[in-house]
């Protein structure tokens, strides 16, 4: 059976999209635990990252960049942090999470509401703000 992400790359299910390219996806978490929490994902559906082969491991990578630099640029972070962990989906992903200030919470499981029409508003500023 799909998985909720090749669902979500499919159309099938919704997302707040950020951007895509032949290979990989991204899109807002649906539970951010910051503003622009967004994730990366291959489009190829494997569940453990680490069981990409290397030229997919590194091309998520490099398009996880790409998507860092433009939350960075759009919203006003000190940095993007990175987490893998992938124990609710079974399709690999990474998770790209705004750092605002020294010293936030930079963890899984500490959600921040966000309400749909922000959003919106950040899903079209990150993607706007990317280079593929
Ligand atoms: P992990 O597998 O690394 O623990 O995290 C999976 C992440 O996927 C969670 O942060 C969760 O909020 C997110 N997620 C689960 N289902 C959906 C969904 O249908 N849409 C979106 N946008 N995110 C989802």
């Amino acid at each position: 059976m799909a998985s909720i992400f090749t669902k979500i790359i499919t159309g099938e299910i919704p997302c707040y999209k950020i951007a895509e390219n032949e290979h990989y996806f991204s899109f807002l978490d649906i539970n951010p635990i910051a503003e622009g929490h967004t994730l990366v994902i291959p489009k190829k559906e494997v569940d453990y990252i680490f069981d990409l082969d290397n030229g997919s491991l590194e091309g998520l990578m490099v398009f996880a960049k790409k998507i860092a630099r433009a939350i960075d640029t759009s919203l006003g972070t000190i940095r993007t942090g990175i987490i893998v962990e992938g124990l609710e989906v079974p399709h690999a992903h990474i998770h790209l999470i705004p750092i605002y200030f020294e010293g936030q919470a930079v963890s899984l499981g500490k959600k921040t509401e966000v309400d749909e029409s922000r959003m919106k508003e950040i899903a079209s500023l990150i993607s706007k703000a990317v280079e593929l």
